[in-house]
C-alpha cells in the first residue's frame, strides 16, 4: 500500500489542523477512530512456556511447541523429517490470512539466506529462499543484475513472498513467482527435489505458488534483468478522470497504479518508469500521511453533509498539488516504508472488468456510508501458467481494500468481499478472505485438481497443513 507518503504533508497537515480546528468535538467513527495505530500489545510470554508468534499485521498468532532455525538444506531436511505435529515455514510474517500459525513446529527460513551463484550472460541468479527482498535488491545490483519488478515494500522473504503469488504492478510484468525459472524443494519425506520448466516439471508448476503446502523451498533460480534505475511521480487526481484512461495510462508508463481515496472524488496515481538524466528527488517522502487523512476525516465526516466536506476539503488543500518524485536504483525506488498498521483483503479480477469493480466498490462505500477513509490500492498484473496464481491464465487487476490495524475489519470486509466474488476475484493467498476449497476449486478451473495430486504425493499425510490450510485444500 503506497498511499502513504504520496500526499503533501504540509497541505494536508494544514487542511487537518484548520479542519479539526473547525471542528468543535470528534465524533468516534466506528472504521476510523482512535486514531493511534500502532504496534499490537505482543501476545503474553511465559518464562519457561513457547515463545508466542504473530504476524506483522497482529491478526495471526500462535504459541509453537517447538521452532527451528535450519542454516543448510541439511539441515532444513532434518526438521522436515523429525518435526512434530504441523510443521509451517515462516518468511518475514507479513500476510495477513493465517498461512503460517501452528502450535506444534514453525521453521524460520531467516538463516537461508544469500547469493548462491549468478551468471552475467543469460541474468539468472540462484538464491536461499530466506533471503529479504531488502537483502537480494544490493546484492543482486552488486552483479549487475535487478528484479525485473517489486512489490510495494521490500520486508518479505523471497521464500513467503513467492508461496503466495505476491505481485507489484505493470502490464508487462508478472507476478515474483513468473521470475522463478527452477527451485530446490524440502518436501516432508526429507527428499530434495530439484525442479524447472523440464525437470520435474509438475513439481515446478505447483511449487511456484504453493502456499508453502508441498515442502520446504531451499533455493530458487530467478530470471532478473540487467540493473536499472527508475524514476517515480505520484500525483493527486481525480478518480474517474484516471479510469478513462487508464489503458493508455498502463502503455505510457512501465508501471502505474493508483489508490482511489474513499468517499471523495480523488486518488493518488503512481506512474514508474526508466530513469532518464536529469531526474531528481522532488517532493516529501511521508510515510505518517495516512494518519493525517485520518485526522481529516475524523474532523469532518461526522458533521451534517460530511461527505461532501470531506471531499471538497481534499480537493482545495490535494488537487492539483506539485507531484512528488522519487528516483534512483529499482530496488531503493520500488519499495517503500511502513509505519501504520493495517489489515487487507485483496482480490484479483480479470484486467477488463477491473474499472466496473473498482467503481462499484467506491459507490457502495459511499450509499452505504461505511466510515472508511484507507485509501483502495488497484494494480495490474500480466498473465502467467502458474497452477494457483491468481494470475493464472488470465492478465489481472488486484484491488486491495485496507482498515487501520486498531479497528475491526471483518464489517467492511463482508460488505466488499461478494463485490468480488460478483466479478469472479480470486484472492490473494496471503491477504484476508473467506473462501473455501470448494470455491476456491472453482476459481481454479484448470489446475485445481493437478495441484492436489502433486500435494497429496508430497505430504501423503497432511504435516504442512495448519487449520487454514485444510479449509484451502478440503483436507
Ligand atoms: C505492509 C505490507 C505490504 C504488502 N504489500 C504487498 C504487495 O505489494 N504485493 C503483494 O502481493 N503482497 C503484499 N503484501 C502481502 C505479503 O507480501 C504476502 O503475503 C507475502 O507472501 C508475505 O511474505 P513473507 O515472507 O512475509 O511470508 P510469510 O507470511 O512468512 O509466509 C507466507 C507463506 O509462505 C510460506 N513460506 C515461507 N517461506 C517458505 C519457503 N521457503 N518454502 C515454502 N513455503 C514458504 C509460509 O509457510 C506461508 O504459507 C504486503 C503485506 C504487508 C504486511
Amino acid at each position: 500500500m503506497k498511499f502513504p507518503r504520496t500526499m503533501n504533508r504540509r497541505t494536508v497537515l494544514r487542511a487537518g489542523t484548520a479542519l479539526a480546528a473547525g471542528a468543535a468535538t470528534g465524533g468516534v467513527l466506528q472504521g476510523c477512530s482512535p486514531e493511534v495505530t500502532e504496534p499490537q500489545a505482543p501476545l503474553p510470554f511465559t518464562s519457561g512456556k513457547p515463545l508466542p508468534w504473530t504476524n506483522w499485521a497482529g491478526n495471526q498468532a500462535c504459541t509453537p511447541a517447538a521452532r527451528a532455525v535450519p542454516a543448510s538444506e541439511v539441515e532444513v531436511i532434518d526438521v522436515l523429517r523429525n518435526a512434530k505435529g504441523t510443521v509451517r515455514a515462516a518468511g518475514a510474517s507479513h500476510s495477513f490470512s493465517a498461512v503460517v500459525p501452528t502450535d506444534d513446529t514453525l521453521v524460520s527460513t531467516d538463516l537461508l539466506s544469500g547469493l548462491v551463484r549468478h551468471d552475467p550472460t543469460t541474468q539468472q541468479a540462484e538464491i536461499w529462499a530466506g533471503t529479504r527482498m531488502h537483502a537480494l535488491g544490493p546484492m543482486l545490483h552488486s552483479v549487475g543484475q535487478a528484479l525485473p519488478n517489486m512489490p510495494d515494500m521490500d520486508y518479505l522473504a523471497m521464500g513467503g513472498a513467492i508461496a503466495n503469488s505476491a505481485h507489484a504492478t505493470g502490464t508487462g510484468f508478472g507476478s515474483m513467482s513468473s521470475y522463478v525459472a527452477g527451485l530446490a524443494l524440502a518436501t516432508p519425506s526429507g527428499e530434495l527435489i530439484e525442479c524447472s520448466a523440464t525437470r520435474n516439471p509438475e513439481v515446478f508448476q505447483a511449487a511456484r505458488t504453493s502456499v508453502g503446502a508441498l515442502g520446504i523451498v531451499t533455493r530458487f533460480t530467478l530470471q532478473n534483468d540487467k540493473a536499472f534505475a527508475l524514476t517515480e511521480v505520484n500525483r493527486v487526481e481525480t478518480t474517474e478522470d484516471v479510469l478513462a484512461d487508464i489503458d493508455n495510462r498502463c502503455r505510457q508508463h512501465r508501471h502505474f497504479e493508483f489508490m482511489p481515496l474513499l468517499h471523495s472524488d480523488l486518488c493518488v496515481t503512481i506512474a514508474t518508469d526508466l530513469a532518464q538524466p536529469g531526474d531528481k528527488d522532488e517532493g516529501e517522502d511521508d510515510p505518517q500521511a495516512i494518519n493525517t487523512l485520518r485526522s481529516v476525516f475524523n474532523a469532518v465526516r461526522w458533521l451534517p453533509g460530511g461527505d461532501a466536506l470531506y471531499n471538497q476539503a481534499l480537493t482545495t488543500f490535494m488537487a492539483g498539488d506539485a507531484s512528488t518524485v522519487r528516483t534512483g536504483p529499482s530496488f531503493q525506488v520500488f519499495p517503500h516504508v511502513r509505519v501504520v498498521r493495517f489489515r487487507e483483503m485483496e482480490y484479483t479480477v480479470p484486467a477488463e472488468v477491473g474499472p466496473a469493480c473498482v467503481r462499484e466498490i467506491l459507490a457502495t462505500v459511499k450509499q452505504r456510508n461505511i466510515p472508511v477513509c484507507f485509501p483502495l490500492e488497484y494494480r495490474y498484473i500480466k498473465a502467467d501458467d502458474i497452477w494457483l496464481s491468481m494470475f493464472e491464465g488470465r492478465d489481472g487487476c488486484s484491488i486491495s481494500v485496507h482498515q487501520f490495524g486498531d479497528v475491526d475489519f471483518k464489517p467492511y470486509f463482508a460488505e466488499i468481499e461478494p463485490i468480488f466474488w460478483k466479478y469472479e476475484g480470486r484472492p490473494h493467498w496471503g491477504k484476508i478472505h473467506t473462501l473455501d476449497a470448494r470455491r476456491l476449486a472453482a476459481l481454479y478451473p484448470r489446475h485445481w485438481k493437478d495441484f492436489q495430486e502433486v500435494r497429496r504425493a508430497l505430504d501423503p499425510q497432511g504435516r504442512l497443513l495448519n487449520a487454514h490450510l485444510k479449509t484451502l485444500f478440503g483436507a
